[in-house]
């Protein structure tokens, strides 16, 4: 299973923009962004790139390499789902959406039950969910409506978990969820809408970038 395993803060800085990939720090002086806001190598404080005069291939690559980012997904994987979401009926664009937001690493970031989404992966990993009252180790799986998501009652004990309900009670879980913190668990009421996943991302673009 691969993954990207570089600095992640050098993704926000190549893009331009915080992507809050490493949770509370992103929202603290610490964040190497508010540090250093350029682009990360030998020409990125001083390179000639001029932001209005990027091309339409560009802000087609770039759309595609933020989510990419958001997400912590590799090439191959996501265009990957780009075919699955050009199966699927309705917009290509808004189906990808979809597809990433269904992946289980991301709910069980969604239900805060962790920080980050590479932090809800190695959860997930590390085998500490349980869907449907199986154990499922496979952070890129799909969940479906009416699927219940569940931290492991034999991991709820460990220092991680037991100190999670404070840091999670102060996160929203977007409406498509339902969380139950008592019982760390959370169940997939439906898909989301678009208004319901990031309005950063531009999905049109990311449709042209693999329509060329
Ligand atoms: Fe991005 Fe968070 Fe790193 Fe800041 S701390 S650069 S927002 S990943």
């Amino acid at each position: 299973m691969a993954r990207y395993t570089d600095a992640v803060c050098k993704l926000c800085r190549r893009e331009g923009e915080k992507l809050f990939l490493k949770g509370e720090r992103c929202f603290t002086p610490k964040c190497a962004f508010e540090k250093r806001g350029y682009p990360p190598g030998m020409h990125g404080r001083f390179g000639r790139r001029r932001p209005g005069r990027e091309s339409d291939y560009s802000r087609q690559l770039r759309a595609k390499q933020k989510a990419r980012r958001i997400y912590g997904i590799l090439e191959r994987q996501f265009r990957r789902y780009f075919h699955l979401a050009q199966k699927r009926r309705g917009l290509t664009g808004f189906n990808l959406l979809q597809i990433l937001e269904s992946r289980l690493d991301n709910v069980v970031y969604r239900l805060g039950f962790g920080v980050s989404r590479s932090q809800a992966r190695l959860i997930v990993t590390h085998g500490h969910i349980i869907v449907n009252g199986r154990k499922l180790d496979v952070p890129s799986a799909l969940v479906k409506p009416d699927d219940v998501v569940m931290v492991k009652e034999g991991s709820r004990e460990n220092g991680y978990f037991s100190g999670l309900k404070e840091v999670a009670e102060s996160r929203t879980v977007p409406t498509w969820l339902e969380r139950d913190l008592n019982n760390f668990s959370g169940r997939v009421l439906r898909l989301p809408e678009r208004a319901e996943i990031d309005g950063a991302l531009n999905e049109q673009l990311i449709v042209e970038y693999y329509s060329r």
